[in-house]
């Protein structure tokens, strides 16, 4: 690993500083995916900015409003009584992610900023336009399990990434219409979690639309109707620490069985978490029923792509969206 300095700022200000004057330094919270990073050789920045110290822990709601800090840890939050509450799915999509050690270092910021698990990515012996623009994707003609099935436009771009946001948080906030507070030296900005992720266009290397000198502050969680039927279904490997083949965030107000309002958001799938627009729309003013849910599950799948040996999604991710409707309709 590449020698590096450490500084540990006093106040919020000065961490923005600290990164925006030095374009090698980079803000590290709980480290579970900067440090890998690192010592892989992916990322070396010569400066560390450690922001744990800074007052930005806070879970509070406020005017129908819950916020959460960057540093709030995730297992914090799934278990926060305001977050059960008024947020279930949220705590489900935590509950899913990775281990309880992991859980009780990784914070909210570091969550939304997490890099893809491709492999291809974290061994730098092998192309990966994400690590290195221009070198090729190994994941397109190799192992391209995990890959993703909506949102590759790999025949359009130079820079082709069929890589998937690895992120369960980042699902559920989707689907609950989740704004990120961010701080520059320019000032503040909120920005729609709808906004914050990429697709990988020509800039696979650009995850999100941070800019490198901004500060997560937090995020705001609006009060919605989703709060009875939700449910949160990961597809992976082990029943515990391992990532999503397919996630599936569904979140519904019904009125008897007539489906009100809804949100279907998929992980596992696509460069950034994938909402369902389309099969929203579907279900909408429906009774349901498992042939209305087949319909949504069907249109839902217009437009997949898949690869060698990621052709099982195709399967898989229909089958996983009828099973979340089924069980977050069925209390
Ligand atoms: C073995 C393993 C299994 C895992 N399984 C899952 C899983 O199943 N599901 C899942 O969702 N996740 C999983 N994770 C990922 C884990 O959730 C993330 O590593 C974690 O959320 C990152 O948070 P952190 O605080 O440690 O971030 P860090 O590693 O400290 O930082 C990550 C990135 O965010 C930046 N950053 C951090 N905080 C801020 C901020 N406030 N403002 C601006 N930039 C910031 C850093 O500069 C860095 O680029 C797994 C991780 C591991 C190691
Ligand atoms: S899918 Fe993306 S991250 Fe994986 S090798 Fe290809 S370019 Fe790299």
């Amino acid at each position: 690993m590449k020698p590096f300095q450490y500084y540990r700022p006093k106040t919020i200000k000065d961490a923005i500083t600290a990164v925006a004057s030095d374009p090698d330094a980079q803000f590290i919270a709980g480290g579970t995916n900067l440090i890998e990073l690192m010592k892989r050789g992916i990322v070396s920045p010569g400066k560390l900015v450690d922001i744990n110290h800074l007052p930005l822990k806070r879970i509070e709601r406020r005017q129908g409003i819950t916020s959460v800090g960057a540093l709030a840890l995730n297992s914090e939050v799934a278990s926060h009584k305001l977050i059960r509450q008024y947020h279930p799915l949220l705590t489900q999509a935590l509950h899913a992610g990775a281990s309880g050690q992991l859980r009780n270092m990784a914070t909210i910021g570091g969550n939304l900023l997490q890099k893809t698990r491709c492999t291809y990515f974290y061994d730098t012996a092998l192309p990966c336009n994400k690590r290195t623009p221009g070198s090729g994707c190994g994941a397109i003609g190799g192992i391209n399990k995990q890959h993703a099935i909506f949102g590759v436009d790999e025949k359009l771009s130079k820079n082709p990434c069929i890589a998937v946001n690895p992120s369960d948080m980042n699902v559920a906030l989707l689907a609950l219409d989740v704004q990120v507070l961010v701080a520059g030296p320019g000032g503040q900005r909120k920005i729609a979690l709808a906004d914050f992720h990429r697709l990988p266009g020509e800039h696979p290397d650009v995850d999100t639309n941070l800019e490198r000198d901004e500060l997560i502050l937090g995020v705001e969680i609006p009060d919605s109707v989703f709060t009875k039927h939700v449910h949160y279904l990961k597809v992976r490997d082990r029943a515990s620490y391992a990532f999503a083949l397919v996630s599936v965030a569904a979140a519904l107000d019904l009125d008897q069985n007539k489906i009100k309002a809804v949100r279907l958001v998929m992980g596992g799938v696509a460069h950034k978490p994938w909402r369902l627009y389309e099969a929203e729309k579907a279900l909408v003013g429906q009774v349901i029923s498992d042939a209305v849910f087949e319909q949504a599950a069907s249109i839902a799948m217009q437009g997949a792509i898949a690869y060698e040996h990621n052709t099982y999604k195709l399967k898989l991710t229909p089958q996983a969206i009828i099973q979340a409707l089924k069980i977050a309709t069925s209390f």
